[in-house]
């Protein structure tokens, strides 16, 4: 269980917290006995995942009321495949994915899992389907065994050592004083922002969802866990449907579709190649394409991860 010792009133902090790395722990809210900002319906059904498919249908979302966070937004993503949504900081990237985790209702829209209305179905059934690898994982001040099969309470040790293989995390945990029984967290041993990533992967593959959330680190990280982990997540991603808040440009080229979100719209949508040729065609104008060329000014060694279309 859970070690909580904190003062109520720092609970609006923690809601913050929880909605910002995408922590959904029912327990907690339990435990607080605060209103969460979405309820159920009163004869709210299971959401039934067929295929994965996801759609935003209109959507619009203020957080205040105020100035509007997303305006109008529709796209579609097939079922299984990768979106990347890119972006200036502030477009909407991160409220697209609190929406359809259902942090928060739009104020007008719908979003679509496979046809159902997610604010129609129930949050378990709902969260159950969705798997996210937050930018920042917390972790739980227990065993790093624990914090593994937080994705699935009901996992063997055989189920979370797969798990953390897959991850490529396995061998760094038996480096680890005590193993699998190494106490983590604020006041264990504290990891790196890699190896913390590569547990919310471990995490995702014991919970196998449908559908996976990834908001990829700003950071730099050093190119050998960097390596670790684009091999984790190409196994973790495969045949799901995922969104990814994407920096990295491999990750961006190779997408199947790439949402440009500015100013709470999609500002621009195809592939990598697609937004390319079309800038092309449009004397060199475009978001996307002057964000790839600033992309390549940054990282002037990305030239292995070019895609077909030819970039000056
Ligand atoms: P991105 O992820 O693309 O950087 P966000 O989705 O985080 O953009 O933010 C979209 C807009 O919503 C911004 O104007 C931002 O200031 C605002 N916003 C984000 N989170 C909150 C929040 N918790 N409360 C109020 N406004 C917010
Ligand atoms: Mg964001």
């Amino acid at each position: 269980m859970m070690q909580l010792y904190t003062p109520l009133h720092f609970f609006g902090t923690y809601y913050r917290m929880i909605q910002q790395n995408f922590i959904d722990m029912e327990k907690m809210f339990d435990l607080f006995e605060v209103e969460e900002s979405v309820k159920d319906i009163e004869d709210a059904k299971e959401l039934q995942v067929t295929k994965g498919h996801v759609q935003f249908d209109h959507v619009s979302f203020s957080y205040d009321n105020r100035q509007t966070a997303l305006n109008n937004i529709s796209f579609t993503i097939p079922k299984g495949a990768t979106v990347a949504l890119v972006g200036p900081s502030g477009g909407g990237k991160s409220t697209i994915l609190r929406l359809l985790f259902r942090f928060y209702d739009p104020d007008s829209g719908r979003i679509l899992i496979d046809g159902q209305d997610i604010s129609r179905v129930t949050q378990a059934s709902l969260r159950k389907a969705i798997g996210v690898v937050p930018q920042d994982t917390v972790l739980f001040n227990d065993t790093i065994l624990y914090n593994i099969r937080y994705g699935d309470v009901n996992a063997s040790d055989e189920d979370v050592y797969r798990a953390a293989k897959a991850a490529q995390i396995h061998d760094k945990i038996l480096s680890f004083p005590d193993g699998y029984n190494t106490k983590v967290g604020e006041r264990g041993l504290r990891l790196s922002g890699g190896e913390k990533q590569r547990v919310a992967i471990a995490r995702t593959i014991l919970k196998n969802p449908p559908i996976i959330l990834l908001d990829e680190a700003t950071s730099a990280l050093d190119t050998t866990t960097e390596r670790h982990i684009q091999g984790a997540l190409a196994d973790m991603t495969k045949d799901r449907t995922t969104l990814v808040i994407a920096h990295r440009l491999s990750t961006i080229v190779n997408a199947d579709l790439i949402l440009v979100v500015k100013d709470g719209k999609v500002a621009e949508v195809g592939s990598h190649d697609e937004l390319i040729m079309n800038a092309l065609a449009r004397k060199n104008e475009g978001i996307y394409y002057e964000m790839w060329q600033k992309q390549l000014d940054d990282h002037p060694d990305s030239s292995q991860v070019t895609s077909g279309v030819a970039t000056p």
